[in-house]
């Protein structure tokens, strides 16, 4: 618990408006995207910090009294990244929002951890360039987010997730001091690449106030090929003829029967309900390549089974199919008080096993369940909607879940691919990596962290 004097030491360190200390105002951030029975601790404060040097002062403060300092961007996470079990201080980074320099030669920008990703990508776009990562709810989630939990998103196939685009950070250490890290140049040989360690840290390691980003040319021309399957098996099968093909789609995306149906309910956009999945395959590249890269692709799909093949070539109309399947997981939250969405990724071989045993799990336990994935990847969500304040059901679902991990893990999978472990999944961790490895992660935040007081308890408990 704060005390009084700590709320007003606070206030003395920032500006007092950027410091919420009422329950009125701090009763928000006890949650965040995560749907869950178990989180609901509300921070004693709240701080909306200016610049690096409001970070530092925060941060030494809460370290020298072994205060909790919980990162938060747009809280769109689904692990519980940013919520606080043991209380503490909440840094808000709605104000660090500016793009502080755009170098389309070099083909860099330099921004502060709040800038929404929507932002960065339309200002690349202007000069013809491209960041890629592209969680689907880029709109509204954070850049500073997006470094802590090194998400990805449906282009992840082709260009890779958030850590192949960071040139370097400049982040604010558990005591309050500042570390520069990387060279801001494509490449960098010298010494260890601590950035890359701060990368999906989810907020344990470091607080990011600056980071530089790498663009890329914006490919000149896309399509958006369509094709519907009649079971799952089919349907996996495409994926793989892709790659056996030597096909590089930017994104190839896949939706079961229950999410199709789901979306075109929630917002009626014409797909398909009579079928049992949809594949969705964004091709990019040069303009004069694209009649050739659609037949490649349209031939493997048939020769898996596919029918209903369709082509979007209009930017309204690749949109309208991007936002359909933006769209599952607010569709799936309308068929029951709450959902919950999961992160799954095998090796792409075992995709089958993995799509078909989420569904017999799900049906097993009498679970509603809407499978979608960014298939080429290997990298499934099965989105569940229950009542999580039925028992019951919240019960059957636990026990789902572990199912679902346990066939991942035997899979050779693991269980997350780019939403994190956060809170949510920390039960689970020892499952999946191994334990001298789990060790070393432990050590390393005793380095950086020595009175844990970033994001303490997430990932795993010291
Ligand atoms: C509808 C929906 C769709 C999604 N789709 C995808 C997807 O396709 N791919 C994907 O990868 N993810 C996806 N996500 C998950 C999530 O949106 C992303 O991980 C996103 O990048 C989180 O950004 P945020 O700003 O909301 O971060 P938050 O949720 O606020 O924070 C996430 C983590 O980052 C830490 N953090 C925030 N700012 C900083 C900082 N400055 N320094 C250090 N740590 C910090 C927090 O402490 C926390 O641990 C989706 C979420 C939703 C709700």
């Amino acid at each position: 618990m704060l005390l009084k004097s700590n709320i007003n030491s606070l206030k003395s360190l920032v500006k007092k408006q950027n410091v919420l200390s009422e329950i009125e105002e701090r009763y928000c951030y006890a949650q965040d995207s995560t749907n869950s029975k178990t989180y609901g601790k509300v921070p004693e404060a709240v701080v909306f910090v200016e610049s690096i040097e409001d970070v530092q002062k925060v941060l030494k403060f809460a370290n020298s009294r072994k205060i909790p300092v919980i990162s938060r961007g747009a809280g769109t996470n689904m692990v519980g990244a940013c919520v606080c079990p043991k209380g503490g201080i909440v840094l808000n980074f709605s104000k660090m929002n500016k793009i502080l320099d755009f170098n389309p030669e070099n083909m860099t920008m330099r921004v502060q951890p709040g800038v929404v990703l929507g932002d960065i990508k339309k200002m690349a776009d202007g000069e013809g360039l491209f960041y890629p990562p592209d969680p689907s709810n880029y709109s509204v989630s954070t850049i500073g987010g997006s470094i802590a939990q090194s998400s990805g998103g449906a282009l992840a196939f082709k260009y890779g997730t958030t850590k192949d685009y960071i040139l370097n950070l400049t982040v604010v250490l558990a005591d309050g001091s500042v570390m520069k890290l990387g060279a801001g140049t494509i490449k960098d040989a010298v010494g260890y690449h601590l950035n890359q360690l701060i990368i999906g840290s989810e907020g344990t390691l470091a607080v990011v106030v600056e980071a530089e980003l790498k663009l890329i040319p914006k490919p000149e021309a896309s399509r958006v090929v369509m094709a519907y399957f009649d079971c799952i098996e089919d349907a996996i099968k495409g994926v793989n003829n892709v790659i056996k093909d030597r096909i590089f789609p930017s994104a190839l995306e896949f939706m079961d029967k229950n999410a199709i149906t789901t979306v075109e309910k929630f917002k009626p956009c014409g797909l398909n309900t009579e079928k049992e999945a949809v594949l969705i395959a964004e091709l990019d590249g040069l303009e004069s390549s694209m009649e050739s890269q659609i037949n490649c692709m349209q031939q493997a799909f048939l020769r898996a089974g596919a029918s209903d093949l369709s082509v979007a070539s209009t930017d309204n109309d690749k949109e309208a199919i991007w936002t359909a399947r933006r769209a599952s997981f607010a569709a799936t939250a309308k068929l029951a008080p709450d959902v919950v969405t999961d992160d799954i990724i095998v090796p792409r071989a075992a995709l089958a096993k993995m799509v078909m045993g989420c569904r017999e799990i799900c049906d097993k336990y009498g679970l509603t369940v809407c499978i979608v994935g960014h298939v080429g990847d290997g990298n499934i969500h099965p989105q569940v909607a229950l009542n999580l304040d039925n028992d019951e059901e919240f019960k059957k679902y636990i026990r789902a879940k572990s199912e679902m991990y346990q066939l991942a893990v035997s899979l050779g999978g693991t269980i997350s691919a780019e939403h994190g472990v956060g809170l949510e999944k920390i039960s689970y961790i020892e499952s999946t990596i191994d334990i001298k490895a789990l060790e070393y992660m432990k050590e390393i935040k005793k380095m950086f962290d020595p009175n844990n007081i970033l994001n303490p308890d997430k990932i795993f408990k010291l």
